[in-house]
């Protein structure tokens, strides 16, 4: 049996809304290694089909179609990959050569597609342009060949694999007389070599140099004349050593997308600055939230006496209809601290004391006389833990006969010189439900807790008595005072956070300054995804960006992804080459977003460190790598859809397309 043998090959080409095309009609033809056939026939009579079925590039035919034993027309997709890489090379009108790689990159493409070692791959394509007389021309690129040569390296190209099958459209369809000799002795020696060189011609001048000659007319084999022909042995192409047949391995594809990009660099570095303007507004708005969050929780802990943890009773939400209760112009009420709530704070870990606190709000009920002057004040309490010798602006902290004001009330009752009630005395009435409490108190000192742990006794005018004080005051009138809010003292300032963790866990409050402190970092949290979230906006249009000129590149490379389809790149391969290209605009783009949003925090937070004597952009190492992955995330994403179809094309329709 011959080497190649097709038996009743039938093709139809279907075409919309006609009857489908009857192409290639009932083929038979058997052809062996070592002839040069040339294959005639008037444009449009089926030569280039007839080829495209040989060369497994058209799988859609009924019939036979045996190379050396194996019948095509049964082949896997993973069947014809093989096949193309050992067992078929082609060589084209148009030669076909990839534009960004240089000669030596074009004939070993087709080994590097089989991950074969670079050295044994580079060895392999110089020894085939050597003898192809391009010994001179292997860093050229393309362009920079004549048209003879270009064809000469297609044809190494052809042979780098030592295929058994070399088939060639119209080889020198675009070449003079003079070069179309040329490539004519290096098919007829490839031929005299041992293999099958099927060529397709207009020419009779170029068929006559075949062993036989194979007329087609409308699809059917009119012709099949052989001829005595001595071919001269012009060179030797030494088999290669048999390797077993890899795939192209994830740092070739990304070496191949590499030189892809090298070769529209200027392209490429606008998608990549144009990406990063969305990176690069992700990280500064990120690193804003952190610097606005660090801020305020700096000053809260400037504030806060850093082994005290607040503790209130839950707020209830009252159930009750009636309006028997006065409501509480201060807000919501809470219960007060009963002894076992107070004995269940004591239990949590660190807590080496719970002390009792007392704060009472009220509207015109309590005032303060002083000179015959009278002064409302809106808030009277115990002196708090948190409270610390810090705060104190004049004075010192009360004892068990005296009373501290705060730094409003002194400047309301003598604006000029606050510092001089210090040790006067002054009348004061409490109203508490609906008794009244009077006495005579002597100032200790005039607190001013300043910054957001103050809390609303901070800001409101207010007197402080200690604990044990108010107390002895309730009770002579015959009152009862109970705690409405415990201070816990822990051992060591590093466990008061898992302290007030453990307060909520129980189901108590936090202190208002807690409160406050969660409800402004949980106000920064929005405020910055907000902000993350308009800049992502910008991360859409890069993907968008990426998308398109993707969708570009797989159009301009139409040509080199059937070329890489013929000589057995995978769909998943060719896939691989675009995503690794979308990789990489993506982390040069995420590199370059990230790079900007450092230099424009270094310059910002000098800004601010003159202005305010603080920093305000805070990156961390986890926002620049999101940055990154997120860049390389989004133009992955936007590659899928374009290499998707990259890998779908066509070999034959790729080819065909200029
Ligand atoms: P040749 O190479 O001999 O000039 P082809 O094999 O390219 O001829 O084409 C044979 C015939 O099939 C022509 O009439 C051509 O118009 C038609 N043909 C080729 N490709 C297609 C296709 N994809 N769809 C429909 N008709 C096609
Ligand atoms: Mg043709």
């Amino acid at each position: 049996m011959s080497y190649l043998s097709i038996k009743n090959l039938n093709k139809y080409y279907k075409i919309t809304n006609q009857p489908d095309f009857h192409v290639l009609k009932s083929i038979d033809l058997d052809l062996d290694k070592g002839e040069l056939v040339s294959i005639i026939g008037e444009s449009g009579s089926g030569k280039s089909t007839l080829m495209n079925v040989i060369g497994g590039l058209d799988s859609d035919f009924s019939g036979d179609v045996v190379v050396g034993g194996d019948n095509i027309a049964n082949f896997s997709q993973k069947d014809m990959v093989l096949y193309h890489k050992k067992k078929v090379g082609f060589v084209f009108q148009s030669f076909n050569l990839v534009s960004h790689l240089s000669v030596l990159e074009n004939v070993s493409l087709a080994m590097t597609l089989s991950n074969v070692s670079k050295k044994i791959r580079q060895e392999r394509a110089k020894e085939l342009l050597e003898v192809l007389g391009l010994k001179e021309q292997l860093h050229k690129k393309p362009n920079q060949l004549s048209g003879g040569q270009k064809q000469r390296v297609a044809i190494a190209r052809a042979l780098i694999n030592d295929p058994d099958v070399i088939i060639a459209d119209e080889p020198t369809g675009a070449l003079d007389s003079e070069t179309t000799e040329q490539v004519l002795d290096i098919l007829e020696s490839i031929a005299a070599d041992g293999k099958l060189v099927i060529m397709v011609t207009h020419s009779s001048r170029v068929a006559q140099r075949s062993n036989r000659v194979i007329t087609i007319a409308d699809g059917q084999i009119k012709k099949d004349e052989t001829f005595e022909r001595h071919f001269k042995k012009g060179f030797h192409v030494a088999a290669k050593a048999d390797q077993t047949v890899k795939q192209l391995s994830l740092f070739s594809a990304i070496k191949l997308a590499l030189l892809n990009m090298k070769e529209k660099l200027s392209r490429n570095i606008l998608i990549a600055l144009g990406s990063s303007i969305g990176i690069m507004s992700v990280v500064l708005m990120l690193s804003l939230g952190k610097g606005v969050n660090d801020y305020l929780n700096d000053q809260m802990q400037k504030n806060v006496n850093p082994t005290i943890a607040e503790a209130q009773m839950p707020v209830e939400t009252s159930t009750s209809n009636g309006d028997d209760e006065q409501p509480d112009l201060a807000g919501p009420t809470s219960k007060p601290f009963a002894q076992s709530d107070l004995d269940k704070l004591a239990t949590i870990d660190h807590v080496t004391e719970v002390s009792k606190a007392y704060s009472n709000f009220s509207f015109g009920g309590s005032a303060l006389t002083y000179d015959d002057q009278s002064y409302s004040f809106m808030n009277f309490s115990t002196i708090s833990a948190i409270i610390s010798p810090n705060d104190i602006v004049a004075g010192e902290m009360p004892d068990d006969q005296t009373i501290m004001v705060n730094q409003s009330l002194a400047e309301k009752i003598n604006q000029d010189d606050p510092d001089s009630l210090v040790g006067q005395t002054v009348s004061i009435v409490l109203t508490v439900d609906t008794k009244q409490i009077t006495g005579d108190f002597k100032i200790s000192g005039i607190y001013n807790p300043n910054g957001p742990s103050a809390g609303i006794a901070g800001a409101l005018d207010s007197v402080q008595f200690t604990y044990d004080h108010l107390k002895k005051l309730y009770e002579d009138n015959g009152l009862e005072l109970e705690p409405n809010a415990a201070y816990l003292v822990v051992d060591d300032r590093q466990h008061t956070d898992q302290v007030k963790q453990d307060i909520k866990s129980l189901g108590y409050s936090g202190g208002d300054a807690d409160i406050l402190a969660d409800t402004f970092s949980q106000m920064i949290d929005i405020f910055t995804y907000v902000l993350t979230g308009v800049a992502a906006i910008s991360l859409v249009v890069s993907a968008i960006m990426i998308l398109t000129v993707m969708y570009i590149s797989v159009v301009e490379r139409t040509q080199e992804i059937g070329v890489m389809k013929a000589i057995g790149a995978r769909k998943k391969d060719i896939r691989r080459i675009f995503v690794s290209e979308a990789f990489l605009i993506g982390l040069f783009g995420g590199l370059i977003g990230i790079g900007v949003a450092l230099l424009l925090t270094v310059i910002g937070n000098n800004l601010i460190m003159d202005l305010f004597d603080t920093t305000i952009l805070h990156p961390t190492l986890a926002y620049l790598l999101f940055g990154i992955g997120i860049s390389i995330f989004i133009s992955m994403i936007a590659s899928l859809i374009p290499a998707y179809s990259a890998s779908r094309l066509d070999p034959v329709d790729a080819l065909r397309h200029d």
